[in-house]
């Protein structure tokens, strides 16, 4: 009997910082719940953090902190590759040639790219290589030949560029290398910040951490942003639209708890201390397990590692059977 082999997924991070709540419901959670299931590629986007290039100094250890939280939360690399994206040369190799099929005006409309690039200082001084990062993420999916990307929402226009590049290389070439990956949106696509930002993000410092302490997450929850109408615990209060109900409905699995709440919240009958006080044992409870496993990785850097150092090393492999068959669609196989 032979057996399919499975599906592949590539999806990833940038190693800007510590992971957050927001990634957990927009991405994680699907990778966790799917890594069996899928033949999985888990990349450190080391590449595409162009826009961090005055402190290079903090990318080395954000990788590892990446790999870490990774860990933490039950990604098992014993079934699944975690990869750094430079020790993998061939993604640029990829993006290069990719880059010949993707013209400036495809970019220059990405919304996320555009939002993300105003967030940066002026126009004149993004780094080439922010502009270009989503054609590299683009070659990034195309590596393994993967079929599904489980991300959040805000990278919906970067999948959809990957999709049109796969479909060009595919019909310019007359091959089938590359499947046209679907993306996989999280249960929550776009969770927001603490400050009441559209969304939370290692950049913008709006983040509840995987692995901030109990203290920590009740502090940063005490400060959170809410109903900005509401002056006194007395006033009708809005649930719609209010970060702190936003996350309770994402975090608090206790459902009368939290009807509860909301009920009296619009009746001006509860306070936005019970509230936050509520909010913060559920995070609490939710994050305990995550920070349990973090201290045996912090414990053992050794196996994060060896974690990285083995998911990279495979995936060279694969990367170079998926360069070598690039440059056969393409005649460029010189040597051979
Ligand atoms: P940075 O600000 O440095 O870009 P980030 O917080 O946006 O960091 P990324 O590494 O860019 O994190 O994103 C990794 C994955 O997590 C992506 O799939 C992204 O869509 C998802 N993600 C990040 N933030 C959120 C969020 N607030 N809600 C849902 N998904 C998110
Ligand atoms: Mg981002």
């Amino acid at each position: 009997m032979t057996t399919e082999p499975r599906k592949r997924i590539l999806t990833g991070v940038r190693p800007t910082g510590s992971l957050h709540l927001g990634h957990y419901v927009g991405a994680l959670e699907n990778w966790i719940r799917l890594q069996r299931e899928y033949e999985c590629f888990f990349l450190i986007a080391d590449y595409q953090v162009s826009d961090h290039a005055d402190d290079i100094s903090q990318v080395k250890g954000n990788v590892l902190e990446v790999a870490t939280d990774w860990l933490s939360v039950g990604l098992d690399p014993e079934g699944s590759h975690f990869q750094i994206e430079s020790l993998v040369p061939q993604h640029a190799e990829l993006t290069t040639w990719l880059s010949w099929w993707v013209p400036m005006g495809m970019l220059q409309r990405n919304p996320t790219l555009k939002a993300e690039m105003g967030n940066l200082a002026d126009g004149e001084s993004v780094p080439v290589a922010f502009f270009n990062y989503p054609m590299m993420q683009a070659a990034n999916i195309l590596m393994p030949r993967a079929h599904l990307v489980p991300v959040g929402e805000d990278q919906l226009p970067h999948i959809e560029l990957t999709r049109e590049i796969a479909r060009r290389f595919n019909r310019i070439f007359n091959v089938d290398l590359f499947p046209e990956p679907e993306a996989l949106i999280g249960r929550v696509p776009r969770l927001v910040g603490i400050d009441g930002n559209a969304k939370m993000s290692k950049s913008l410092g709006n983040t509840i951490n995987l692995k901030d302490d109990a203290a920590t997450v009740t502090s940063k929850v005490r400060s959170m942003y809410t109903d900005p109408t509401r002056l006194r615990a007395t006033d009708p209060g809005h649930v719609e639209g209010n970060p702190v109900f936003m996350y309770h409905d994402a975090f608090n699995p206790d459902v009368d708890e939290v009807n509860d709440l909301k009920e009296r919240y619009v009746l001006g009958k509860v306070g936005d201390v019970e509230v936050k006080t509520k909010l913060a044992a559920a995070l609490n409870t939710f994050l305990d397990p995550i920070r349990e496993k973090r201290a045996y990785y912090e414990a053992h850097p050794r196996e994060v590692i060896d974690a990285l150092a083995a998911g990279t090393e495979h995936t060279r492999t694969v990367a170079a059977e998926t360069m070598r068959q690039v440059r056969d669609a393409m005649g460029l196989n010189y040597l051979s």
